[in-house]
């Protein structure tokens, strides 16, 4: 049968979680490989699932006053040079153009791995006076990196992403900015897509080449390893000196201002599969989800089960359902199969025993569970369903973090737990970066966070026992 075909071609994911996690990008027919490594095809569905997701953050961003604007693709090598460290951060990834037709460039360009030096020149175009400040830019784009393994979402050579770009007449003012947009990410992940965060910043090692301080938002998926999820910098005054950006303040004196940059990619797809999905597929949060809700008549050659099965998509549409009706010619356990292989949150059944009935049938992704709806209560049920499933992703992504997430105050302990559990670790850290990189290789893990929820584990740090007062969480990324 088509519904056993179907499911068998995923890979169980206790079995191999990244296979498992390959199956579901083309089974749910998210991703076509294109001829060139790393350079993902987004389908539609894909697509569809982005366009919500910047639906959203678009709105949060304008929100609080961002404005959208485009930037170049192309960046000239003296330019990407002017800041010591991005650069150092980036050049071994980028890609140049060399060529224009058959000519030779007289300086080679590089495709942007991303965009700070592009907006570095345009501000030091168009930034006078204070009154000209903030600038608060974002720019939804591509961009690309020259990454040598690459997978489908969570390490592509080209991505999709947002860049925010903020210009600010003060530190305190960019710190804030910085600290806001973070929120921003928290917010989008928990409540929209329903992944918990750990929020916190980033040890000096895991910060953004040219940052003077790097805050994430970091999830834990299905197999325990990290995602970091969103970022936000700050970068101080450092970026405005390499390109002698100035304006006058007040006083009537010549200073620089301060800048951050934040983004979130479509590396956040992964996110959702690798938190949500199982083995009979994805598993999409409603708020989210490109479709909410399928409609699917049962025996649908009998008379009058059609007419009801397109009565009540247009219910539910006008109820601002984002519902879709599958009137193939496929049977009703293939198009089971295929629905919750594409993570639609609720399937609506109704044959002629339900039209008998005045009812439906509803079957939730999140839980299996079916329950009969009278048809005089569609609309409100199927809304309180959606959001049923939209807090119990949550809850129990929030329990999987929760139950994953351990203590340990020696390293001992430390490799104790993570060999026999996996998942997040929380020690004390001296903050010395040589720790840090022992840490990395006595137990095989990297510094996720210091997290704003600190506590105390132990007084020393687990490595070289000097005292102690920071928290850091360690983990696997991806
Ligand atoms: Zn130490």
């Amino acid at each position: 049968m088509a519904k056993e075909k179907n499911v068998e071609q995923i890979t169980d994911m206790d079995v191999d979680f990244a296979q498992w996690f390959t199956d579901i990008v083309t089974k749910a027919k998210l991703i076509d490989y294109s001829g060139v490594k790393g350079f993902f095809i987004l389908r539609p569905y894909a697509y569809a699932l982005w366009e919500n997701i910047q639906s959203v953050l678009d709105g949060m961003f304008k929100e609080l006053g961002h404005e959208n604007v485009a930037m170049p693709l192309l960046i000239p090598e003296s330019l990407l040079q002017k800041e010591k460290d991005h650069v150092d951060g980036f050049a071994p990834e980028v890609a140049w153009v060399t060529h224009g037709g058959s000519e030779e460039l007289a300086e080679r360009l590089c495709i942007r791995p991303t965009s700070e030096v592009l907006f570095c020149e345009h501000w030091k175009n168009v930034l006078h006076s204070w009154r000209d400040l903030p600038m608060l830019y974002n720019q939804w784009n591509s961009v690309l990196r020259w990454e040598k393994s690459t997978r489908p979402f969570l390490r592509g050579r080209e991505f999709y992403w947002q860049e925010g770009h903020t210009l600010h007449a003060t530190a305190e003012e960019a710190e804030i900015e910085t600290q806001n947009m973070l929120d921003v990410y928290a917010t989008f992940c928990e409540e929209y897509l329903a992944m918990p965060v750990v929020k916190g910043k980033k040890t000096d090692k895991e910060k953004f080449a040219g940052a003077l301080a790097t805050y994430t938002v970091e999830c834990m998926m299905h197999d325990k390893k990290a995602l970091q999820s969103g970022t936000s910098h700050y970068f101080g005054d450092g970026f405005a000196k390499a390109f002698e950006i100035q304006f006058s303040d007040k006083n009537n004196q010549l200073v620089y201002p301060h800048q951050t940059s934040w983004g979130l990619s479509t590396r956040i797809i992964g996110g959702i599969i690798m938190t949500h999905g199982d083995n009979n597929g994805l598993n999409l949060p409603p708020r989210i989800a490109p479709v909410q809700a399928v409609v699917i008549p049962i025996a649908s050659h009998k008379p009058g089960v059609l007419e009801k099965a397109d009565e009540l998509t247009t219910r539910l549409k006008a109820a601002g359902v984002r519902v879709k009706i599958d009137k193939s010619d496929q049977s009703p356990g293939w198009k089971f199969a295929e629905n919750e292989m594409k993570g639609v949150p609720i399937r609506i059944e109704i044959g002629p025993k339900d039209i008998e009935n005045d009812q439906c049938v509803a079957a939730r992704r999140d839980t299996g569970e079916k329950q009969a709806i009278s048809l005089t209560e569609l609309e409100k049920r199927v809304n309180e369903l959606l959001e049923e499933i939209q807090t119990n992703l949550f809850t129990r992504a929030k329990e999987n973090l929760k139950n994953n997430t351990r203590d340990a105050a020696t390293l001992d302990e430390m490799k104790a737990i993570f060999n026999e559990h996996g998942g997040f670790i929380n020690t004390m850290w001296c903050g010395s970066q040589e720790c840090e990189l022992k840490m990395r290789e006595e137990a095989g893990v990297t510094s996720r966070c210091i997290p704003f929820d600190q506590k105390k584990v132990a007084d020393t740090c687990p490595i070289c026992k000097a005292k102690a007062d920071t928290m850091v969480v360690w983990g696997i990324a991806y």
